[in-house]
């Protein structure tokens, strides 16, 4: 098709047609493959918009696209919704979510979407002290308050002052006008700590408590681990619970609440096994195509992970800018863990669940389970991050799995040895994501690309929750990316 198609049929409006090709729904709330995967012809459609990917990133989009009046196809590769959320329900009606759990401060549209979807939070389970493995002393604290100082503290909080200053100093939607901008790029966090950190326990406690971005320091430059933290207000906000990103839990998990949305979009919107594989694109329109169909489109939004999305043949080719740029933005690396007990046993002795050691696999722990009401259960959530999910994937699962379980022994007692289930989720591993939470910019990138992050290309626009200039990495950068592109194509 030549680009001069493209433009003629822009403007075709079809809303519904697809739902009128008689392709029969996989789930309550979306389209099944098209009728080329059944055997017949390619199917060829036309919209204003069509959004690639059906995490929060391309449900907010397209919730944004069709309440401006527009007609939207959201093109899903997984047979399900949610992306990086997933949510699996136990027999006893708990659940576990093996991607993205908390919602919290500052998270103003995630908890719009919860509510418009019906859905409820709970306060994150609390009962109890933390345990803390003391950066100084290398053995096991019990934490009750903010007001208990453990020995080397006072040097791990000077040194995250200092970064934070840091961090305060940049522009969180343009990092790269920074006067030290291309300094910082050009230095690892590994590099800074090295310099300014001298005891190994207290650098190591430090990558430890600073592992959000899901990169070793080796791998992150200074201006990326900054621009994160920046663009997520503070370590406070970041790591903490109360008034913070881990403050409250979805009643029934957060995957639910995706489909929540892909319900209220319409059965004629989502569609499910739908990659997409190729576009072929000018400045007046693009045509997308999947395995099964063909899809014309003023606009397209790309709301996925931008590794994912940059692995789409583009005709012609993205500007070397945004064609390089996904070259150079991985996703992070953590395996999550969710260990299911008959009961939150650790809440008797007085302890949360709550644990942070970055001298085991598993550096951080919390407490996950539901409310009594809705589960008797107890669910321990465990992180184990980069380097240590490095070397924990090379061991078989019988022996991780009780390494893990000792580790937990170690810190909660030798009930944690017999749990009734262990989920391990490695989204690394997973083809249609590649990694959690989210992609880093690689040294180097921040700068060099700048803008190009999400400048749009002619009719193509960048969502996802790594183009985010707040709360990246979380589902609330996911969510705004998404309006923010939907902005974009509305507006414009
Ligand atoms: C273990 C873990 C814990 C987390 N904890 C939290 C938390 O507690 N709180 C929080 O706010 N966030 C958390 N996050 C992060 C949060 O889940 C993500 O930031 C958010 O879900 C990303 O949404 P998104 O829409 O940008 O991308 P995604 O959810 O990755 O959605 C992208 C979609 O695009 C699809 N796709 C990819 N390529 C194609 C293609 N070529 N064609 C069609 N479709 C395609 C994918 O299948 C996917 O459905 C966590 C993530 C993980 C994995």
């Amino acid at each position: 098709m030549s680009p001069s198609d493209i433009s003629r049929r822009r403007f075709l409006k079809v809303s519904g047609t697809v739902a009128a090709a008689g392709l029969a729904g996989t789930t309550a709330t979306a389209c099944a493959p098209s009728d080329a995967q059944s055997g017949g012809a390619p199917a060829n459609r036309a919209v204003d918009v069509v959004v690639v990917g059906a995490g929060f990133a391309g449900l907010a989009a397209a919730h944004a696209i069709k309440a401006a009046g527009k007609s939207v196809l959201l093109l899903e590769a997984r047979d399900r919704v949610g992306g990086r959320t997933l949510t699996l329900a136990l027999p006893d009606g708990g659940w576990v979510d093996e991607g993205g759990q908390w919602a919290g401060a500052g998270h103003d549209r995630f908890y719009h979407w919860i509510k418009e979807t019906g859905h409820t939070t709970y306060p994150s389970p609390d009962f109890g002290d933390w345990l803390v493995y003391g950066p100084a002393d290398t053995q096991f604290h019990r934490v009750s308050d903010e007001s208990t100082v453990l020995p080397g503290m006072d040097v791990v909080d000077a040194m995250k002052a200092k970064l934070q200053a840091m961090a305060d100093s940049l522009d969180p939607a343009a990092p790269w006008t920074h006067p030290e901008a291309k300094a910082w790029d050009g230095i690892t966090l590994a590099q800074w700590l090295a310099q300014n950190v001298k005891n190994d326990n207290i650098r190591a406690f430090m990558v430890g408590d600073m592992s959000y971005a899901c990169a070793s320091p080796e791998q992150i430059s200074m201006l990326s681990f900054l621009s994160l933290l920046r663009a997520c207000e503070s370590f406070d906000k970041l790591n903490g619970f109360e008034d913070a990103a881990q403050q409250d839990r979805i009643v029934g998990g957060v995957q639910p609440v995706a489909e929540g949305m892909a319900t209220l979009l319409g059965d004629d919107i989502v569609m499910l096994k739908q990659p997409v594989r190729r576009v072929r694109w000018n400045q007046d329109g693009a045509t997308v195509e999947t395995d099964a169909m063909e899809v014309e489109a003023g606009h397209v939004i790309f709301a996925g992970p931008p590794t994912l999305m940059g692995s789409i043949e583009f005709a012609p080719s993205l500007p070397t800018a945004r064609a390089k740029i996904t070259q150079h933005w991985p996703q992070g690396l953590v395996i999550k863990v969710g260990m299911v007990y008959e009961t939150p046993f650790w809440r008797e002795q007085g302890l949360s669940g709550g644990s942070l050691d970055y001298s085991s696999w598993v550096s951080e722990t919390a407490d996950s389970s539901a409310p009594p009401e809705h589960s008797k259960m107890g669910v321990l959530t465990g992180f184990i991050y980069t380097d240590q999910a490095l070397e924990a994937m090379q061991v078989a699962a019988p022996e991780r799995r009780q390494r893990i379980l000792r580790e937990m022994a170690a810190r909660f007692g030798e009930q944690a040895l017999n749990p009734v289930r262990v989920i391990e989720m490695n989204w690394s591993t997973q083809v249609w994501t590649r990694g959690c939470y989210g992609g880093y910019l690689a040294p180097g990138a921040t700068w060099a690309f700048k803008s190009a992050v999400r400048d749009a290309v002619g009719p193509l626009h960048w969502a996802g929750t790594e183009t985010s200039p707040v709360w990246p990495t979380f589902i609330e950068g996911a969510i705004r990316s998404g309006e923010r592109a939907a902005a974009e194509v509305v507006g414009g």
